[in-house]
């Protein structure tokens, strides 16, 4: 099959496998340059949510900065005759080649996290993987969950609260700079979204590894959140998603006590920088900013992807010479370089200025586009997009 992008609205339905094996190569590669060498560092991990964006850098970090054993639980499409598999699904393959060529041992979960049959699984194979976990990152980005305890379906929402939200978005199909407007969420759409992506999953885990006994005397359980900037805030922040931020935010205390009381280590929420990943491309306005973002940031030379993300995280966070920092809310930010106020500030004049016609000069908009490519395994230079690919037997 030859194999070409196929983009729809913010999704690209097709990926490629030897693109997205060179992705994940090139991922590890760093990490391996980026060694963690506290004797703390984490030797059985697992990530949940770890075949895209945030969760495959936390793996590959875990794997190839500090040599971690990793169990990996995702959801993706495996390849049919007439469809590619998901990018993620490729992403995980190849990792799991190279983690056990490198002598690590890599088993993956292809399931809904959000089910206790895949909680269950993981649980039966943490077993047989030799036993309880020093690291659990929980990286799930989903825009639907059905509650295994009654069968409710919930669905997450992006949208302000309590005020129409108007600015400018980025049309990123049609490089149309254009406005936006979005109304208002319902109280039931706020509490569906914070059942989505708030921490009452995250909880579910953590307490079915403590009870299995799976988390480690000195565990850490690491969850993502975002805050970003002013001109995101009425749609981000306080929006829909940020309360569902807020609540697994303040999930983190709670889980603390419990891992606490249980002998392990502790909770904390990484509040990481805005990046494109498949979730973050299907929030309004965030394209326009993450594009103004980029540029700014390669200018003042503090741009990272998520594998710098990730690597820092281990190194100089979670596993450095001293406590791990944190703000006055307990939470560990990554996003610190994004919220520089030197960024802020010329995010704050450039805003105004944007639009159609001068995309392309006061942003970044060919990275972001790039970016996006590279998350289905495009766009690479050093692969022939006009050979044959096998989506079956990919590498
Ligand atoms: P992503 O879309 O790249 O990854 C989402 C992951 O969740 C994938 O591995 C996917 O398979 C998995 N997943 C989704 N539904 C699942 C289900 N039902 N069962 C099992 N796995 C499922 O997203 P991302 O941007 O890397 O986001 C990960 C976390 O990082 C989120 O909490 C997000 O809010 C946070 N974050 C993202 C950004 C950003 O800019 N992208 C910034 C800060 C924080």
């Amino acid at each position: 099959m030859i194999i070409k992008p196929r983009i729809k609205g913010f999704v690209c339905i097709t990926s490629h496998p030897s693109g997205c094996f060179a992705n994940v190569r090139e991922q590890a590669q760093y990490a391996g340059e980026n060694k963690v060498s506290h004797d703390n560092r984490p030797k059985r991990v697992l990530v949940i949510g770890s075949s895209t964006g945030y969760g495959l850098s936390s793996r590959i970090s875990a794997a190839f900065s500090c040599g971690a054993d990793t169990l990996g639980v995702y959801f993706e499409r495996p390849p049919t005759e007439e469809r590619t598999a998901s990018a993620g699904f490729y992403n995980s393959s190849a990792f799991c080649k190279l983690a056990r060529d490198a002598g690590m041992k890599a088993e993956d979960i292809n399931g809904d996290a959000f089910s206790d049959s895949v909680k269950n699984e993981v649980i039966q194979k943490a077993k047989e993987f030799g036993g309880s976990f020093d690291l659990v990152i929980y990286s799930l980005a989903s825009p639907r969950r059905t509650d295994p305890k009654d069968g409710s379906n919930y669905r997450a929402c992006l949208k302000p609260i309590g005020a129409i939200y108007k600015n400018k978005t980025l049309d990123t199909d049609k490089k149309l700079v254009k406005e936006v407007t979005i109304d208002p969420a319902t109280e039931d759409e706020i509490f569906q979204t914070e059942k989505v992506m708030g921490g009452e999953d995250w909880e579910a885990w953590t307490d079915a590894l403590l009870d299995a006994n799976l988390l480690s005397s000195d565990c850490l359980n690491l969850a993502y959140s975002y805050i970003g900037p002013q001109v995101t805030t009425p749609i981000y922040r306080n929006g829909t998603i940020g309360r569902a931020k807020l609540h697994l935010e303040n999930t983190a205390a709670r889980l603390t006590e419990k891992m606490r009381n249980a002998g392990s280590g502790g909770a904390y929420v990484s509040v990481n920088k805005a990046l494109v990943t498949q979730a973050s491309s299907a929030i309004p306005v965030v394209p326009l900013y993450v594009s103004i973002l980029y540029k700014i940031m390669q200018e003042i030379g503090t741009h990272e992807g998520c594998i710098e993300q990730t690597c820092r995280l281990f190194k100089d966070r979670l596993y450095g010479e001293t406590d791990i920092p944190v703000d006055e809310e307990n939470r560990i930010r990554l996003d610190d370089l994004e919220m520089d106020p030197v960024v802020q500030q010329r995010i704050v004049e450039i805003w105004p200025s944007v639009v159609t016609e001068n995309l392309l000069e006061l942003t970044d908009f060919a990275l972001y586009q790039k970016e996006f490519l590279k998350l289905f395994g495009f766009g690479r230079s050093d692969i022939d997009y006009n050979l044959e690919s096998d989506p079956f037997n990919p590498f």
